[in-house]
Parts: structure tokens; C-alpha cells; sequence
């Protein structure tokens, strides 16, 4: 019988303590090339209906969190868009073949959103496809691990910006005159913007910037019955941290300061973003929903 995410059980168990050999990607990672492989729900995410009908976008949808997202939408009843870069189409054929099991469309868009021209593109391209768009998850990111300042080229701090900000940014604003009221926009946070690692302070100062975009867009569009909340996730394991989001060695006992004791598995953030798209949340907004394994969070 397989497990799913209902079932009573001790936290700190539910997942191994991951132990990951050293490893290292090129940016921006694969799922495949993941070891050990995560847990994006694919055996144990089971949906209820929550979000039958909804048409979804969802950036960095290939992978990690995004895919973990991506699945649960789909098992809730949503159609789903999906943003990721050209180099990650083996990851991203695996999900759009999990949201087809699951009955519902996959729209694959691959491109690179540090270009405004191609945010534009890709919102115009969901809404056409899906026949319209109900949920936005601005959850790509770029994290680049560097000691010390003097060592963070222009280009990474650039790019890291372009990625995590700018791009939230272009696709939000194309997307909003397409959005009806009781649509949900939830952006991608981390603890890092609260709790900064000294090596990412470029990734980190983005997080933070993202709260604060979280907090007044979600004032400036409630009056339009639009809700804009932040999910901010402890260390999970995704291909983000060997390509560059670590130093390797400490890859190896990635998550085990946390205070559970073990690090997240992209399946444990679905239900967070699950629960900010669907009706259930009709009073959120301008929320932080931490899912950092017992991290606390201001
Ligand atoms: P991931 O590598 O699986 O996902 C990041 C995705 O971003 C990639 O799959 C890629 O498709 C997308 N992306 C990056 N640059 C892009 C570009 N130029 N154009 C288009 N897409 C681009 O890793 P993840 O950990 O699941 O990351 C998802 C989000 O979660 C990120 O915003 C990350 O900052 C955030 N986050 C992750 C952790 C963690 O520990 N893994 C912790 C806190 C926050
Ligand atoms: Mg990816």
C-alpha cells in the first residue's frame, strides 16, 4: 500500500536522514542526476478536489518544489503550464507525463526568464493554452554559493536578480490583466530571508525583496479579490544545492541542523502551496507560510 500525505506518522522519520554522497551538476541541475532521488509525490501525493477546474502557471515546474507543486495541482483538478530552461527537458517530459496520468493538460513552455520579452511570451502563451489563468507560483530561483563578496561576479549577482526578482516581476504584471478575482498568486520564498548563510548573500537578499513584493502587492490587489502569499521553505532536497547551491562538502549533511533533524523533501511543500491556491485560504493573504522543518521564522 503506498503511503500518502495524510498518514499519522513521526516527522522526523518520515524521511531518511538524506546522507548525499558528494556530487556536483552544471546549473541548472536535473532531478535525474539527483542522488539519492527525491520525493516530489510521485508514489504518495493523493488529491481531493481541491482545486478542480483552476488553470495554472508554474515556474521552475521541472524540479524540486516546482515539480512537487506541479503534480499536486494537477491531482487537485488544475491544468498546468510549465516554465523551466530548454536543458532541463528530460525532467520536465517526466512531469508533464505525471500531470497527463493524472487526467489533467500539461502545457510545456521552456525559455529563459531573464528576458522580459520572453515572461511576456510565456504568460500569454499559459492563459492561450489553459484557456485562461486562475494561479500563478513564481517559484524559479538561482542560488550560486560564493564565500566571500569580493568573489560574486556582476554576472551572478545580475542574474540571481534577473532570475529570482525581475522575473517574478515581468510575469506577475503580464499575467494580472488576465487574472479574475478569487485567482492566487504565491511566490517562492526561503528562510534565507530571514536567516541569511554568509556564502548567499546575493540569493538571500533576493528572499527577502520577495517577501516584501509578497506583502504589498497583496495589499495593493486585494481590493481586486486577488490574494498574493509567499511559501518560504527550509533546506530541501533539490537539485539546486549540488549545482552550485552548496559548497560540496557540506552536501553530505545537507539539513541536519534543522531543528527535525533531517532535510525536506520537495513532496512536503506541496500541500503549503496547495493550500494557498485553493478556496480553503479565501482569508490569506499577504501571508509567509514557513516550511522550514522547525526553523522559526519572524
Ligand atoms: P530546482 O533547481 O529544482 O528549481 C529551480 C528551477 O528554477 C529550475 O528547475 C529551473 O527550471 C528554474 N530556473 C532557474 N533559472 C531559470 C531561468 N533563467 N529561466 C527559467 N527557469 C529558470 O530547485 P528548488 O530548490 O526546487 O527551487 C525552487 C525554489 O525554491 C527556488 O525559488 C529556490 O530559491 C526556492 N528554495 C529552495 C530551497 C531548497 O533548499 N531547495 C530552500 C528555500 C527556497
Ligand atoms: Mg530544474
Amino acid at each position: 500500500m503506498t503511503r500518502d500525505q495524510y498518514e499519522f506518522q513521526d516527522p522526523r522519520t518520515q524521511y531518511p536522514v538524506l546522507k548525499a554522497p558528494e556530487q556536483s551538476q552544471p546549473e541548472p541541475g536535473l532531478d535525474r542526476d539527483l542522488v539519492p532521488q527525491a520525493d516530489h509525490g510521485e508514489q504518495s501525493y493523493r488529491g481531493t478536489g481541491r482545486l478542480q477546474g483552476r488553470r495554472a502557471l508554474v515556474t521552475g515546474a521541472d524540479s524540486g518544489i516546482g515539480r512537487a507543486v506541479a503534480i499536486a495541482f494537477a491531482r487537485e483538478g488544475a491544468d498546468v503550464a510549465l516554465s523551466y530552461l530548454p536543458e532541463e527537458e528530460p525532467d520536465a517530459q517526466e512531469v508533464v507525463a505525471l500531470i497527463e496520468q493524472a487526467g489533467r493538460r500539461a502545457i510545456p513552455l521552456p525559455g529563459d526568464i531573464k528576458d522580459e520579452a520572453f515572461c511576456e511570451r510565456l504568460v500569454a502563451a499559459a492563459a492561450e493554452a489553459l484557456g485562461g489563468l486562475d494561479l500563478l507560483v513564481n517559484n524559479a530561483g538561482k542560488q550560486v554559493h560564493v564565500e566571500r563578496l569580493e568573489d560574486v561576479t556582476s554576472e551572478q549577482f545580475d542574474h540571481t536578480f534577473k532570475t529570482n526578482v525581475y522575473a517574478m516581476f515581468w510575469i506577475t504584471r503580464a499575467a494580472l490583466p488576465r487574472l479574475p478575482a478569487g485567482a492566487s498568486i504565491i511566490n517562492t520564498s526561503s528562510i534565507q530571508a530571514y536567516d541569511p548563510s554568509p556564502g548567499l548573500i546575493d540569493y538571500a537578499s533576493t528572499k527577502a525583496t520577495i517577501n516584501t513584493f509578497t506583502k504589498g502587492l497583496a495589499l495593493q490587489l486585494a481590493e481586486r479579490g486577488i490574494r498574493v502569499n509567499a511559501v518560504a521553505p527550509g533546506p530541501i532536497w533539490t537539485p539546486l544545492q549540488p549545482s552550485d547551491g552548496q559548497p560540496i562538502e557540506k552536501l553530505p549533511s545537507f539539513g541536519e541542523q534543522s531543528p527535525l533533524g533531517r532535510a525536506g523533501q520537495p513532496a512536503e511543500l506541496a500541500p503549503a502551496y496547495v493550500y494557498l491556491a485553493s478556496q480553503e485560504s479565501s482569508y490569506v493573504s499577504g501571508a509567509t507560510l514557513s516550511v522550514t522543518g522547525g526553523s522559526p521564522t519572524p
